[in-house]
């Protein structure tokens, strides 16, 4: 099954400019099979995520978060999945918090685009390590994937590649293929965290 674990949408990130129902369109259309939304410091209402998934199935919607941790090195950007806790909706976390909050509730935590802000991590990611690290996406430079590689690989994370779509286009070129029938939430988390999912070549 092909997943994007990195998408936003214009209601609920100002950067955005496709609406929900754009993005998902373009991912049936693009040939995916689900895609999670990961607005920043923003959840999409419960009963949409719900009405989303019966009025598109059995295209997959779910519903993710990006948060920005913000230390005086920089600034990293965060994607959790499987946690719906709106505790999470703030920009106000610290990394190790944010970390040990996501991991010991069970969720998925990963790193998204890193070295797009600044040539290193601005956070512990050797002591606190998330699950997966983003290596491609539409934001970042095809020619440092490598540079991401060696990380996730140095931390011994999974490696994902996500449109984190913003604009028609982006969508459909970078997502992940996973290995296992992927029916709800709880299956998706569960082979995000064991690594049963490659990236889009
Ligand atoms: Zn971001
Ligand atoms: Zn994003």
């Amino acid at each position: 099954m092909k997943i994007d674990l990195h998408v936003h949408s214009k209601e609920y990130s100002a950067c955005s400019s496709q609406s929900i129902y754009e993005q998902v369109q373009a991912g049936i259309d693009k040939g995916l099979d689900g895609l999670v939304f990961t607005n920043h410091h923003k959840f999409l209402d419960k009963e949409l995520i719900e009405a989303l998934n019966e009025s598109y199935a059995p295209f997959k919607v779910f519903n993710g978060i990006e948060i920005t941790v913000s230390t005086p090195r920089g600034s990293e950007d965060i994607l959790v999945i499987g946690l719906h806790d709106k505790r999470l909706e703030s920009s106000e976390w610290i990394y190790e918090d944010l970390h040990e909050f996501v991991t010991e509730s069970g969720g998925f935590i990963g790193l998204a685009h890193p070295y797009r802000f600044q040539d290193y991590i601005a956070v512990d990611v050797e002591n606190f390590k998330p699950h997966a690290i983003e290596v491609s996406s539409s934001n970042l430079k095809d020619e440092d994937i490598d540079k991401r590689i060696s990380l996730a690989n140095k931390l011994s994370c999974h490696i994902m590649s996500n449109s984190d779509g913003h604009h028609n286009g982006a969508i459909g070129s970078y997502f992940n293929i996973f290995l296992d029938p992927i029916a709800n939430e709880k299956d998706l988390v569960q082979a995000l965290i064991g690594g049963r999912f490659m990236i889009k070549e």
